[in-house]
C-alpha cells in the first residue's frame, strides 16, 4: 500500500520530493510505534479496539494532521466521529429498507453489519475499494426513490459537477423518510472556491468549499439540518476526534 502511495507521489510530484516524504513518513511511524510501546495509553479507536499512546500523524505532500491515523485500521478522526454518531445517535442497528454508501469508508465496514435489516448498497467510481457498483455519482444507475439512506462523505468535492450530482442524490432518494448524510471538507471562507481541474496537492479535490456548502444542498431541493457527533470533551480527546460540519437532508 505504502508503495503505490510512493508511486502515486512520485508521478505527481517528482522521485525526490516523494523519496523525502517517504523518509519522513517512515521516520515518524517509527517514532509513534516506539510512544506506543514505552508510554501510557491516552487514545482508542471505537472502529476497531485499537487503543494506545498517540495515532499516527497523517501525512501527505503540503500537509500534516498529527495524531490522526489508527494504526490498525486506519481510520481519521472523521472515521471514529462518524462511527460513534452512526452508533449512538443514529442507532444504525435499528434501521431498515436500502443504504446507498459512496466511497464507503473501510473502518466503518464492520459497523454497518450489524444493521441487519438495512441493505447497503456500495458504490464508487473506482473499482479498488470493496464495492458492489461501480457508477458516476451524477449518473446514477439506480430508479427513482428507491433509498432511504444515502451516505456520502468527502465525495462532493472530487465531482466535476457537483449540482448534478446532488439532483441525482435527491432523485433516488425516497421522499419524506429517505435521509442523505453528507459532508464534505469545509474551509471557514464564506464562498466555495472552484478549481476548475483535480488539484493534486488537495487530495484530487476540483473545489474548496466555503460556508455556503448548506446553499448547494438546498439548492438541489433537500431541508437542510446540520448535525453534530454529539462528544463530550473527554471522548473527543480519548477518541482523536475534531469537529467538522455534517447535515442531514431530507426532500423536500
Ligand atoms: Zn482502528
Amino acid at each position: 500500500m505504502i508503495l503505490s502511495w510512493y508511486r502515486q507521489n512520485a508521478n505527481d510530484f517528482g522521485v525526490v520530493r516523494a523519496t523525502r516524504l517517504l523518509v519522513r513518513v517512515v521516520w515518524l511511524r517509527a517514532y509513534v510505534n516506539l510512544s506506543n510501546a514505552l508510554f501510557r495509553t491516552r487514545v482508542e479507536c471505537p472502529c476497531c479496539g485499537w487503543r494506545g499512546n498517540r495515532f499516527f500523524d497523517y501525512i501527505e505532500m503540503g500537509y500534516t494532521v498529527k495524531n490522526a491515523a489508527c494504526p490498525r485500521c486506519d481510520s481519521h478522526s472523521r472515521h471514529r466521529a462518524l462511527f460513534l454518531w452512526l452508533q449512538k445517535s443514529y442507532q444504525i442497528e435499528n434501521k431498515t429498507g436500502t443504504a446507498l454508501l459512496f466511497a464507503p469508508e473501510t473502518a466503518l465496514g464492520p459497523l454497518w453489519q450489524t444493521a441487519r435489516d438495512l441493505q447497503t448498497c456500495r458504490i464508487d467510481i473506482e473499482s479498488r475499494r470493496d464495492v458492489e457498483v461501480l457508477a458516476d455519482i451524477m449518473h446514477l444507475p439506480f430508479s427513482s426513490d428507491i433509498a432511504v439512506l444515502i451516505w456520502c462523505h468527502h465525495v462532493l468535492e472530487q465531482v466535476s459537477d457537483d449540482r448534478l450530482a446532488l439532483r441525482e442524490l435527491h432523485r433516488v432518494l425516497t421522499k419524506e423518510t429517505g435521509q442523505l448524510i453528507v459532508s464534505a471538507g469545509e474551509s471557514s471562507h464564506s464562498s466555495t472556491r472552484e478549481f476548475g481541474r483535480s488539484e493534486k496537492a488537495l487530495s484530487g479535490n476540483r473545489r474548496s468549499y466555503g460556508t455556503d456548502f448548506i446553499v448547494r444542498l438546498k439548492e438541489a431541493g433537500f431541508a437542510v439540518q446540520r448535525l453534530n457527533y454529539n462528544l463530550s470533551a473527554d471522548e473527543r480527546r480519548r477518541y482523536s476526534v475534531r469537529d467538522e460540519p455534517f447535515y442531514l437532508c431530507v426532500k423536500n
